[in-house]
């Protein structure tokens, strides 16, 4: 009940824009290794097989590519979107993450092969409240407002985040955060 709490006092601070953001500028190098390494003891202790792959589309540009982001807030992204992706793989089941460097944005993906999402389901699944299965799911403990929580900082940053899936093959939400333009 107290999470619940605190992410609803969250989304409310997010929707009315009260929330302070420390925004910083971090090259995209410095992103993918703190995030390469970052959940990969966690998931070993979930049973779970974790791969990340990360390349970019303009290798020359690589280096300057910057994002301005709170990187606190975007850590929350990610551990929300990868909590996601362990509740709804079973044991054995793999999470990559990819990093994809392209000419406007850096994409993070985070795919897993588990249950996926249902065609109906997924244009709701950033709505706050939304959960597929209210009584199947209390057990994971999701307040049903984490991937809302999650678009509002996205969206705070200039990016977007989306889902795709195949049911019974797994999802994939990503989201892309644009690069400072010019390399600065
Ligand atoms: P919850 O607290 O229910 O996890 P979220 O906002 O994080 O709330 O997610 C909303 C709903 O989206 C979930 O209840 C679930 O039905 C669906 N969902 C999110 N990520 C995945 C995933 N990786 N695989 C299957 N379903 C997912």
């Amino acid at each position: 009940m107290n999470r619940l709490i605190a992410d609803l006092f969250q989304l409310s601070k997010l929707e009315a824009r009260q929330m302070d953001f420390d925004i910083q500028p971090v090259s995209t190098e410095d992103f993918i290794r703190y995030f390469d390494e970052r959940y990969e003891l966690e998931l070993a202790g979930a049973g779970l097989r974790f791969e990340t792959v990360a390349y970019s589309l303009r290798p020359e540009a690589h280096r300057q590519a910057i994002v301005k982001i709170d990187m606190d807030r975007i850590d929350q992204v990610l551990t929300n979107v990868i909590y996601n992706a362990v509740k709804h793989t079973p044991r054995g089941g793999l999470i990559q993450l990819h990093f994809i460097v392209d000419e406007h944005s850096l994409v993070v993906q985070v795919q897993d092969n588990g249950s996926g999402i249902d065609p109906e389901d997924l244009p709701y699944i950033f709505d706050r409240f939304y959960k597929k299965d209210k009584s199947r799911n209390t057990a994971g403990g999701g307040s049903g407002l984490g991937l809302a929580i999650a678009k509002e900082i996205i969206d705070y940053h200039g990016g977007r985040i989306w889902a795709q899936s195949r049911v019974g093959q797994g999802a994939c939400i990503a989201f892309a955060l644009p690069l400072v333009k010019g390399g600065e």
